[in-house]
């Protein structure tokens, strides 16, 4: 049966754990299909850990990305991991991050705050973000929670927050492609868009060469996905799914857990695609 989970982070980025815990994690549910899609870093999988093409592993990505002052992240799939010109891209956004990081903690520092970037220093991860310096103030009990971390230093009004200049929605979309993936407009519900903007960025995604949107992840609301998988419809866009998933830890989420797509939208779904074959 077709049950793939095509979203969620391992610790090379602000996962909580390994590609091999995903893997198992996923032949335990029972999916048919994973990609591991970390911020801006491409997890590379050790084929050998699939067992008996019980789960078909497909590489991803998740890049931040401009799109009118705004942040929308596109998720890559089927990338070919070699490619020059997006992985110099995804360095490039690694770097950046990097910087900000240092630059949050110096912030942190003139609020009495320190230690930050050794933090992130002591992890395994490739990508440095906001969800490590949340983990930091909660773990040193400057902040009571994740979401007060985010409120009080992280959001843009918060007191660390340093902007950070992504790679624009179309040169996010052009270096997929040029790699011989699929572009995808990650989770369009969760960025605060009304409907209006969200078709606005699903239609300017699509003239730069963008093929899928994400009609079902975690935590959606009914009536959102079925405004996503219509207006993949009307767009003639591909249809993705998956979970976001980031840490066993956070027991609402799990890898595979989503709401399925009605019989309507399944037509569009991804795994028509004719990229879709292994
Ligand atoms: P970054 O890519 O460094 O901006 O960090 C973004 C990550 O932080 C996202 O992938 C989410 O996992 C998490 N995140 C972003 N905004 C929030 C928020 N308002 N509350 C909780 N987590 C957030
Ligand atoms: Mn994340
Ligand atoms: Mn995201
Ligand atoms: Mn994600």
């Amino acid at each position: 049966m077709l049950k793939p989970d095509l979203h969620c982070h391992s610790h090379f980025s602000d996962g909580h754990h390994s590609p091999q815990y995903l893997v198992q994690c996923a032949l335990e549910n029972g999916l048919s299909h994973l990609a591991v899609t970390d911020h801006d870093f491409i997890t590379r999988h050790d084929d050998s850990i699939a067992a008996n093409n019980q789960l078909q592993l497909i590489s991803g990505v998740e890049i931040s990305s401009a799109w009118n002052d705004r942040e929308v992240h596109i998720v890559g799939l089927f990338i070919d991991v070699n490619n020059d010109g997006l992985n110099n891209l995804l360095y490039t956004q690694r770097e950046k991050r990097k910087k900000r990081i240092h630059a949050m903690g110096q912030r942190l520092n003139d609020k009495g705050i320190t230690g930050l970037v050794d933090y992130l220093e002591s992890l395994k991860c490739e990508t440095w973000t906001r969800s490590h310096v949340a983990e930091f103030l909660v773990n040193n009990g400057h902040c009571k929670s994740w979401d007060k971390a985010f409120k009080r230093f992280l959001s843009r009004r918060g007191h660390a927050y340093v902007p950070i200049e992504w790679a624009s929605l179309e040169t996010t979309v052009m270096n997929i492609n040029k790699a011989g993936g699929i572009a995808i407009v990650a989770h369009p519900g969760r960025y605060g868009l009304t409907r209006t903007k969200t078709k606005r960025l699903v239609s300017d995604f699509k003239n730069a060469g963008g093929e899928a949107i994400e009609g079902s992840y975690g935590n959606i609301d009914p009536s959102t996905r079925e405004f996503l998988c219509d207006l993949a419809e009307e767009e003639e866009l591909h249809i993705s799914v998956g979970s976001d998933f980031h840490s066993a830890e956070r027991q609402w989420t799990n890898l595979g857990k989503f709401p399925s797509l009605g019989p309507g939208a399944t037509k569009n779904a991804i795994w028509n695609h004719p990229r879709w074959h292994f």
